[in-house]
């Protein structure tokens, strides 16, 4: 199955000159969802990965079936202020302005091997403030999953060294 086609483009969002790739297209098929996430998860299948660590909100989406076939735990990287119990956080610059994220302190065991996963890799500043907090807590990051990258925002120059896998490039 081509998966690009599932994938649909919205020109000019959220700002002028955007290509914003939606996946909600993909997401509603179930067939397309389905290949999705199993062509991610036997990348990892003999990874020993306890947990699937996902950027708040699509990367729930792809993170949490991720984490469910592979038979490892879900961990949600959140905005500011959503998280309930005790957390750290890092800001990071996306491709559209500036923003923080956080985590729960007791979210990651030390030594435990995390898959980070999310929809969509750009400038790699949502994905290396995710790895920052995670090695913060002693975790190892063991891979980076997403159903797409954005090859010319050169994502992997700042993911330098560790093993990404995506399944649509543009
Ligand atoms: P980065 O931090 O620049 O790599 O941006 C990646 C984050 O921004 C991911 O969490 C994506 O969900 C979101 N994002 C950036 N561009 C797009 C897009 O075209 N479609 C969907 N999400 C996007």
């Amino acid at each position: 199955m081509d998966l690009r086609e599932k994938i649909r483009n919205i020109p000019d969002f959220p700002h002028q000159g955007v290509q914003f790739k939606d996946i909600t297209t993909l997401l509603k098929d179930g067939k397309a969802f389905r290949v999705a996430i199993d062509r991610l998860a036997y990348h990892y299948r003999d990874k020993q990965i306890n947990v699937v660590v996902g950027p708040e909100a699509r990367g729930f989406a792809i993170g949490a079936p991720l984490a469910y076939v592979l038979g490892s735990g879900f961990v949600p990287i959140r905005k500011p202020g959503k998280l309930p119990a005790e957390i750290i956080s890092q800001t990071y610059s996306l491709e559209y302005g500036q923003d923080a994220l956080e985590i729960h302190k007791d979210a990651i065991e030390p030594d435990s091997r995390v898959l980070i996963a999310d929809d969509l890799l750009a400038t790699g500043g949502t994905t290396l403030a995710t790895v920052k907090m995670i090695e913060e807590l002693g975790g190892k990051v063991v891979g980076l999953a997403f159903l797409i990258e954005l090859l010319f925002l050169n994502g992997r120059t700042k993911l330098d060294g560790y093993v990404i896998n995506s399944l649509v490039q543009y």
